[in-house]
């Protein structure tokens, strides 16, 4: 198998599995009781706190852990505005947020919130300015991703949240961090957020699991209630296997990001030269300058899902677009100025640490015999 998709999911690091087995087997006390096999498991859940904290620069007062970055992203938003909009009704977001935020933020507008939504220029850019004056003193939060999931883009959201706190403390900062955890650099005093999702299952974790980074002094509404876990903000017995496993997941990748980013730099160069070499139609939808591990590309006149069939039978594993964007044209490849017909061909490539250009010449390879079937099909008819 080569596994190209990993901006849907990847595979957890044996690390996490190690982790995640041992809380489940042994260690599988609930961390909110007295006894002793209660105490072993909320130790593990107060060191993966401290890991992730650690990971984001962040104390670790200010990590809950959720379910994931969907809950995470609705419980910032919904969080963040539900008590606000009546005073600021204004929410600020991007037309190339994950559905998560999207449908959120849709769902305040239900509670008479007014959205602005920041686009792409006709260069396919989001500019700090753009998302900066689209921000008045009528806005409550603002909304914007570190890296768009389908094309990689990275959206200049440390300038752009900085610039914003410095004319409107009072407006609430929001970045779904998903695909530029462990990725890039994020402090959170840097990135000027109240708030930061993060997800496990990007990162090498167990799938379900997820945290949101709520700064210190920075109200938002909860909306599980119950038992009062997670500091009283976000009730519910904590998924200790699934969090035991984020943590070793992340400790593992540690602090070797540069190391990381240049491997995923030799994998796009790779991919992009062996591409060119099949034929010149090829298009690359990735900007320069976009995240090295998720690059969009299309060979326009082949269907995206078509050559995703053909790769699948191959052992080769891409996405068109996004993995939750399933079988629906792409608002994002849309928003960022792709023509249809290029979307309508468009995979998504996205590596691990553990790929190897080998496996990227493979796929490449895979490309050119598709487009070489297609083409002696053509002349048969
Ligand atoms: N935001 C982004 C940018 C994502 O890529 C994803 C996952 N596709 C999510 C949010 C949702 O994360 P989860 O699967 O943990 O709910």
């Amino acid at each position: 198998m080569i596994y190209l998709d990993n901006a849907a999911t990847t595979k957890p690091c044996d690390e996490a599995v190690k982790a995640a087995v041992a809380a489940l087997a042994d260690d599988f006390g609930n961390p909110s009781s007295r006894h002793f096999v209660g105490t072993q498991a909320e130790r593990i859940l107060a060191d993966a706190r401290t890991t992730i904290a650690k990971a984001l620069a962040a104390d670790e007062k200010c990590i809950f852990f959720t379910s994931g970055a969907t809950e995470s992203n609705n419980w910032a938003i919904r969080g963040a505005a539900e008590n606000r909009i009546k005073r600021k009704p204004k929410v600020v977001t991007t037309t190339v947020e994950h559905p998560s935020v999207k449908e959120a933020v849709k769902a305040l507008e239900r509670l008479g919130a007014q959205i602005v939504w920041v686009s792409p220029d006709e260069n396919g850019e989001i500019t700090a300015e753009s998302i900066i004056s689209a921000v008045d003193d009528k806005t409550c939060l603002v909304s914007c991703m570190l890296v768009n999931n389908e094309t990689g883009y990275v959206l200049p959201v440390a300038e752009g949240f900085a610039a914003i706190k410095r004319k409107y403390p009072d407006c609430i900062t929001h970045c779904d961090a998903v695909q530029g955890f462990m990725k890039l650099p994020i402090k959170v005093n840097a990135l000027c957020a109240d708030l930061i999702s993060v997800s496990g299952h990007k990162v090498y974790a167990p799938k379900g699991v997820g945290a949101l980074y709520i700064k210190k002094g920075v109200n938002i509404t909860t909306f599980m209630q119950g038992g009062g876990q997670e500091g009283g903000k976000r009730s519910g017995t904590e998924n200790i296997p699934a969090i035991a496993g984020f943590a070793a997941a992340v400790k593992k990748l540690g602090g070797n990001i540069n190391q990381r980013y240049e491997n995923a730099c030799t994998l796009r160069d790779t991919l992009y030269n062996s591409i060119n070499s099949i034929a010149d139609d090829i298009v690359i939808n990735s900007k320069a300058g976009a995240l090295p591990y998720i690059c969009s590309i299309a060979m326009v006149g082949y269907k995206s899902e078509t050559l995703l069939n053909f790769m699948s039978e191959r052992g080769i594993c891409v996405s068109s677009g996004s993995a939750c964007s399933k079988g629906k044209k792409s608002s994002v490849l849309k928003a960022f100025g792709i023509p249809d017909n290029v979307a309508d061909s468009t995979l998504r490539v996205s590596f691990s640490c553990d790929t190897t250009p080998q496996e990227v010449e493979q796929f490449a390879a895979a490309l050119e015999q598709a487009r070489a079937l297609a083409s002696t099909g053509n002349k048969r008819k």
